[in-house]
């Protein structure tokens, strides 16, 4: 796999995302496009296929498949590959060939991550041999790399090879300015769908000065992420702040229902069907662009006042995996429209940004079962009220157990981390070394590149 590209020091790659308001004749071009990646990408996946099912018959090893290599095969034989089934007319020279190439790069990496996954050199999840790509079901998209790529100085432009210029929906200055201090440089934009809508998002490293610094260096604050509310923030002995839940996919449950019962019983691809589709597109993009809009706010702000920020180490991925108990899906729905990872995921890349500190708490640390006034630790169920059994003060989950992770930062806390909290009892203090704690949890180094969609 190629590196990743890596900004020169002091520079971060940042993404903006801007709505497009294309023509008619750009939808349809943008469209083409859409499709165009789709058949390099399921045109590359079929020759790694091929070559594999060769190698497995006769043992014969090909070279293994690079973007280069395998762009050049594409090149070799798109004469043959993009022909009109009905007119027998060559189409690719009406499509650009970053757009080709896009989708070549697409199914090689996934191919690669596939091979890492199986050798366990990367992280994560276990990842499948790539899938081939169908219309309706793809996420719509196709990167620029190369090529005239200009915001325009009426901040309601952008200019792209081939497609000429589109106008944003959403005024551009964030970045454009950035750019003609030359502070900001391009290095690619993706068209993509969301919904109904078509998005650009540009890529550009820029050069993001340390800022001032955090408006408190000295404050320490613990993070809790929940359902009932987004998040609780609390310095060591008291809580300073929520983010309530905006219940953004909640409220308009009634409506997707009513919407959803409605589309079942129109007749599929009649014009009633099709306002009924987009009209619930619209409802699910209003909760995306609720959710995204609640957290971002508090994540930034969260960064740019204190010094250090402990987040919980909790995998919220496994969360949603729970089953079996009455009402599990509607708690797994909540759950989801919470969106509990997304808070430290913006908070990984926007601590470094304005220069504070990340501090992930270990994932087994009972940050909401250990009392914050005498350190007990007890079960305690589902309950948002709890009274402690070891010195009978009652406490609010979420502000408990932000306290409690606020202490983490500093080391001689109350309530050390155990493995599993009540299984195995806690330990004695000096037992659990000041080392091991320090490993498990990751500060962020100020010099991490990340990309976003800020
Ligand atoms: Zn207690």
């Amino acid at each position: 796999m190629p590196p990743r590209y890596c900004p020169p020091e002091g520079q971060i790659v940042q993404a903006f995302t801007f709505a497009l308001d294309p023509t008619d004749e750009q939808s349809a071009q943008i469209a083409r496009f859409f499709g165009a990646r789709r058949k390099a990408f399921n045109w590359t996946l079929e020759q790694i296929r091929c070559d594999l099912e060769h190698y497995r018959e006769t043992g014969e090893s090909t070279t293994p498949p690079s973007f280069y290599s395998m762009r050049k095969r594409w090149n070799a034989q798109k004469d043959r590959v993009c022909v009109n089934a009905d007119t027998g007319a060559v189409w690719w020279r009406e499509v650009s060939k970053e757009v080709f190439a896009d989708g070549v790069r697409g199914a090689t990496d996934a191919y690669w991550r596939w091979q890492q996954s199986r050798a366990g050199t990367i992280k994560g999840r276990k990842v499948g041999f790539p899938r081939f790509k169908k219309r309706g079901k793809d996420r719509d998209r196709f990167s620029f790399t190369t090529g005239v790529m200009r915001l325009e100085p009426d901040r309601r432009h952008l200019t792209l090879p081939v497609l000429g210029t589109i106008r944003t929906h959403e005024n551009t200055r964030r970045i454009e300015r950035l750019i003609a201090l030359n502070r900001a440089r391009i290095l690619g934009v993706t068209l993509s769908r969301q919904g109904a809508r078509i998005i650009a998002a540009v890529r550009v490293a820029v050069a993001r000065p340390q800022q001032s610094g955090v408006a408190q260096p000295d404050s320490v604050v613990g993070v809790d992420v929940g359902v009932r509310r987004l998040a609780t923030v609390a310095t060591t002995n008291e809580v300073i702040g929520e983010l309530a839940n905006p219940h953004a996919l909640e409220h308009r449950l009634k409506e997707l229902r009513r919407r959803q019962r409605q589309q079942s019983r129109r007749t599929r691809g009649s014009r009633q069907y099709r306002e009924t589709a987009a009209t619930i597109t619209r409802l699910h993009a209003q909760v995306a662009h609720v959710r995204r809009h609640t957290i971002h706010v508090f994540t930034t702000t969260l960064a740019k006042t204190h010094g250090v920020v402990v987040v919980e180490g909790l995998d919220a991925a496994s969360l949603l995996c729970q089953k079996g108990l009455p009402g599990a899906r509607a708690r797994r729905r909540g759950l989801a429209d919470a969106a509990l990872g997304e808070i430290r995921r913006q908070l990984r890349y926007k601590c470094p940004w304005y220069g504070s500190t990340l501090i992930e708490a270990d994932r087994f640390f009972p940050s909401s079962k250990t009392c914050h006034a005498c350190g007990h630790v007890q079960d305690i169920g589902w309950f948002e009220h709890w009274t402690c059994e070891g010195c009978s003060s009652s406490h609010q989950r979420d502000d408990n157990a932000a306290i409690n992770l606020a202490r983490w930062a500093s080391l001689g806390s109350v309530g050390a981390p155990v493995k599993r909290g009540a299984e195995r009892q806690t330990e004695p203090r000096s037992a659990v070394g000041d080392d091991t704690r320090k490993g498990s949890s990751t500060p962020v180094g100020p010099n991490n590149s990340v990309r976003s969609a800020a």
